[in-house]
């Protein structure tokens, strides 16, 4: 019998209580974004970034354009291009990500000396208090990461005067969540509203973090206005979206390098390389939703006819449950907290309607 709050697409493996997803006949919104992406005029598109570029290029030497990078294959890809086939000059900017890795590291460097100017901002002791408390409260452990890599490539673009800021994918459509940015040429400030489901810590952020961390906080209403003047934009709206085509670029010319072994719960070795606790947000998502990085991973493998659904089921079975136990003393450093704290406040967030518990050991009602 099908389980009424719990289902997967029919064509991917993307889950029914994913945030912001919708279906239609069984078929979840992602596959759909999909396939009318199908329909686009690329070449079209591509002109429309030149003369985005020509708009925006200063031939001065000043940088013209913030790209917002981590030394990763998208990132890379976007900022590579943006160089040498447009001709611009980017500012990269980095945030730190929380617990990054020592390839992270190696390849933000390679990164570098492959000859793009980067500013990094580095992680605060405040920052990681605020990731902490978003974690406690709303089972969300990089929060605050994820504001900064939204707001601080704008406050950058703002102090050096660069009125244009590319980001990479537009990964709310293309990934199963609301569709307000789908075929959008220019973002509007409505990205910029990272508020929670929880006004506690809503107040508490936007009281404190713009006094204490300028880079990393939240934007007020003033800001957003200041802001609205600089063109913001997705290269996913620009070009076909193709890792496999990012990757062989990042490598070639970016120094692009990947570990053989692949984190606990992942099912490739090419994402996410550059940090530890995006495996524990993914794992959050699996208690919270049902839905861990196997299920997000194979669900775009599989749209790009790289993988079978029948195939994605085995990896997702066997992947998506699997808590990423080699980063556990890291997660507890990172928190400043005992284990037993850490995994009391993890199992706060299993979902009841979703998981059956039997014997100390969580099982998801699902189908497949
Ligand atoms: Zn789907």
């Amino acid at each position: 019998m099908k389980n009424k709050l719990f289902y997967r697409c029919k064509k991917c493996m993307t889950v029914s209580t994913r945030p912001r997803i919708s279906f239609k006949k069984g078929v979840c919104s992602a596959c759909l974004n999909f396939k009318e992406r199908k329909k686009i005029d690329w070449s079209l598109r591509g002109k429309e970034l030149r003369k985005l570029c020509n708009k925006f290029r200063k031939n001065n030497g000043e940088y013209d354009v913030v790209v917002p990078a981590g030394g990763g294959k998208d990132s890379s890809y976007v900022a590579w291009m943006l160089k040498n086939k447009y001709n611009m000059n980017p500012l990269c900017v980095c945030c730190e990500p929380p617990l990054i890795t020592k390839l992270g590291i190696q390849n933000l460097n390679n990164f570098k000396s492959s000859g793009f100017d980067l500013i990094y901002l580095s992680e605060t002791e405040y920052f990681k208090k605020m990731n902490k408390i978003t974690f406690i409260k709303s089972g969300l452990p990089q929060h605050n990461w994820l504001a900064s890599i939204v707001i601080a490539p704008l406050k950058i673009a703002h102090k050096f005067n660069i009125k244009f800021v590319m980001w990479g994918e537009e990964g709310e459509s293309m990934y199963g969540g609301k569709n307000i940015y789908k075929n959008k040429l220019k973002v509007d400030t409505k990205l910029f509203n990272l508020k929670l489901n929880n006004n506690v810590i809503n107040k508490y952020i936007m009281k404190n973090t713009s006094k204490k961390n300028y880079f990393w906080s939240t934007l007020n209403k003033k800001e957003i206005k200041k802001y609205s003047n600089i063109y913001k934009c997705y290269w996913s709206y620009f070009e076909k979206w193709d890792e496999t085509k990012h990757i062989k670029v990042a490598k070639k010319y970016c120094g692009l390098r990947f570990d053989k072994k692949k984190q606990g719960n992942a099912i490739n070795n090419h994402s996410h390389t550059d940090q530890k606790m995006f495996a524990l947000h993914m794992y959050l998502a699996y208690l919270k939703f049902g839905f861990g990085r196997a299920t997000t991973d194979t669900s775009i493998d599989i749209r790009h006819k790289k993988l079978s659904r029948l195939k994605a089921i085995k990896i997702v079975k066997k992947y998506d449950s699997i808590f990423p136990e080699t980063f556990t003393k890291d997660y507890c450093n990172y928190f400043n907290m005992t284990k037993k704290r850490f995994f009391k406040i993890l199992y706060k967030f299993i979902n009841k309607d979703i998981f059956q518990i039997k014997n100390k050991k969580i099982i998801l009602l699902d189908t497949i």
